[in-house]
């Protein structure tokens, strides 16, 4: 009888046996940011091949899954990877080059020279390394990009194991891999062709800005993103001067001259929206306009301030970036940009309760996903989704106590409290750590580029004065 019970027993148990995952990683607190903006203490995530299959309470999911792959964090928050809406990676190897200056002396006297000297695709790819690796230990899993030579941008952030919305630059004056815009569209189609189908990349097509490419090409670079069915990315109403010039030109609004040439007809990707007015404001929420806020950029080279409480009042879909490191930033931490996005909102409206820490966090993670039209696979820690995922540690003094995880996120941690990262189902960072890069190798690499630059600024100096 006994032997019987016993055997009855092991039948029902294997029927109800805990089914294998890849891996399961378990944090004191797992922020969803699913619809509901769940918070599960002594949380875990399990998680098959590339996906997410279940998210919930440890125990129950310790019940479900087993593996071989456990991450146990019972001092840390678990978040969704963070998502960088607008940035140039590859300019890592300027940082610092040329700062505290206008933009247009900036670009004109700085960087459009020094790039012409120095960027070639070997500069790219060390470049987008260097910046890879800052991102990943500070917590970004995905990047939206837009500089030259974007097929090496992409090859390193396939190095990196992250993920890279990449927009070949189109401009209207001859730069490091192209003559002419027409020279550019060419290769970028090409470029697209390659990458469109890979599971980390998704190309796009990037015309810099209305001030620098002339109507035809805007039209025909969004001509080139819809064959493809690729995001645009494009900088849109940076700094007063853009839309002053913009007024006198074209009678018109950036927003609205841009609307006119059909620029937003289809997936878009639009960094800074800093001089949108209430009119603009409506296009831009009618055409599903994904904007990407750049708080430390717009402070640095004092553009001015994106109207951010009034868009998300609108529904508008807001992301973050960081912008450039050459002296528009000079870095690609996503955690200092929400806390830069929450009190910038709060000063320039008078209003402490403008943009919380809730809304700042998720700016950075589904928000992000919604500008870049990939919300249905990132952006939330939910079961079919992507497993993009970061832990981050609480037991530094500026982590305790703890009584808001939001607030803890946005306005006490830093980049350095990233502990471990996951992309694609694939752990890329461990216990601070990068798996897929070789930091050493990086860094001594920036530094030899630095010498390099440095000697071509001066002779470009000489020639720009
Ligand atoms: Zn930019």
């Amino acid at each position: 009888m006994f032997i019987c019970v016993h055997l009855w027993l092991s039948a029902a148990l294997a029927l109800h046996a805990a089914e294998p995952a890849d891996a399961i990683w378990t944090a004191r607190y797992v922020v969803t940011m699913d619809a509901q903006h769940r918070v599960i203490e002594h949380g875990a995530v399990a998680v098959r091949a590339n996906r997410i299959v279940a998210v919930g309470p440890q125990a129950a999911i310790d019940k479900q899954y087993t593996t071989a792959h456990r991450l146990d964090r019972p001092e840390a928050v678990l978040i969704p990877g963070l998502i960088d809406t607008h940035t140039h990676a590859a300019m890592s190897l300027f940082r610092g080059i040329a700062d505290d200056l206008t933009l247009q002396d900036w670009l004109e006297h700085y960087i459009f020279p020094a790039e012409a000297r120095n960027v070639t695709p070997d500069f790219v790819g060390w470049g987008t390394r260097l910046a890879c690796l800052e991102m990943m230990l500070s917590g970004t899993t995905t990047f939206t990009d837009m500089y030259y030579f974007e097929d090496r941008v992409a090859e390193a952030t396939k190095e990196a194991g992250m993920r890279g919305v990449l927009g070949e630059t189109i401009i209207g004056f001859p730069v490091p891999d192209a003559k002419t815009p027409a020279d550019s569209l060419a290769w970028t189609e090409k470029y697209i062709q390659r990458y469109r189908n890979d599971p980390l990349i998704t190309p796009a097509v990037a015309p810099h800005a209305l001030y620098t490419n002339s109507a035809g090409t805007l039209r025909t670079s969004r001509a080139l993103a819809n064959k493809y069915g690729v995001p645009l990315v494009i900088h849109v109403a940076e700094t007063r001067k853009e839309r002053d010039d913009c007024l006198k030109a074209n009678n018109a609004t950036p927003v609205a001259y841009l609307n006119s040439l059909g620029e937003f007809d289809g997936r878009t990707v639009a960094a800074h929206c800093v001089w949108l007015n209430e009119a603009d404001m409506a296009i831009v929420r009618e055409k599903n306009v994904g904007v990407a806020h750049c708080p430390s950029s717009n402070m640095k080279l004092a553009s001015g301030v994106a109207p951010v409480t009034r868009m998300l009042a609108l529904g508008v879909h807001v992301g973050l970036g960081p912008d450039g490191p050459a002296g528009s930033n000079n870095d690609f931490d996503m955690m200092e940009e929400m806390n830069l996005t929450a009190d910038l909102a709060k000063v320039t409206t008078g209003d402490p309760r403008s943009v919380n820490a809730e809304q700042a966090l998720e700016m950075a993670t589904i928000g992000g996903a919604r500008v870049i039209g990939r919300e249905r696979d990132l952006g939330s820690l939910e079961a079919g989704k992507l497993a993009d995922m970061v832990t981050i540690r609480l037991d530094r003094p500026h982590a305790v106590p703890m009584y808001n995880v939001y607030s803890q996120l946005v306005y006490a941690l830093k980049a350095s409290d990233v502990r471990d990262v996951m992309v694609d189902g694939r752990p890329i960072v461990s216990d601070g750590r990068s798996l897929t890069l070789d930091a050493a190798v990086i860094l001594q690499k920036a530094r030899e580029y630095r010498q390099h630059i440095q000697d071509s600024l001066h002779t470009t100096k000489e020639v720009a004065h």
